[in-house]
């Protein structure tokens, strides 16, 4: 059983991301914290100088309202938003906010030939933490 879990959200898996819920929901002990983090993957300074300033908040905002769907009556849950290369914010938010386990799909269903898909496989190797990873 775990207090502090982390499920991190990419919003291309919706399939996947029910499975992780009701996982998490399982391995989650009485008045656990489920945290649903999405992040946001860095775009190069050669790229934001053509982005107006506003398309990058309003994209953090579009996925921060979908993650509260996805959370809406879900006990004892918060959703952030971060920026970053994805498998390393992930595996340093786990470290920095004490979550005990992450759980993680392992590839999006339409990449059926890969095992364990990229983030899925820098997420195992380098959390510091228990990693449930969904097939
Ligand atoms: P693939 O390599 O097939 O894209 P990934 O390993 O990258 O598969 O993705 C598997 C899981 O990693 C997703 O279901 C999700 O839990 C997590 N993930 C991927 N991208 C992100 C993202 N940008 N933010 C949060 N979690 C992500």
């Amino acid at each position: 059983m775990y207090s502090n879990i982390l499920i991190p959200i990419a919003f291309d898996t919706e399939k996947n991301v029910a499975g992780a819920i009701e996982i998490a929901k399982r391995i989650a002990s009485d008045g656990a914290s489920i945290t649903f983090l999405h992040v946001m993957e860095q775009v190069p300074v050669y790229v934001t100088e053509y982005i107006p300033d506003n398309i990058l908040e309003e994209t953090r905002e579009t996925a921060r309202a979908k993650l509260e769907k996805l959370v809406k009556n879900f006990e004892n849950s918060r959703v952030v938003v971060i920026s970053g290369p994805t498998g390393r914010s992930i595996t340093n938010w786990a470290d920095e906010t004490g979550v005990d386990c992450i759980v993680i799909a392992s590839h999006r269903p339409v990449i059926s030939d890969i095992l364990l898909g990229s983030t899925a496989a820098w997420v195992v190797r380098h959390a510091n933490c228990a990693v449930h990873v969904i097939r």
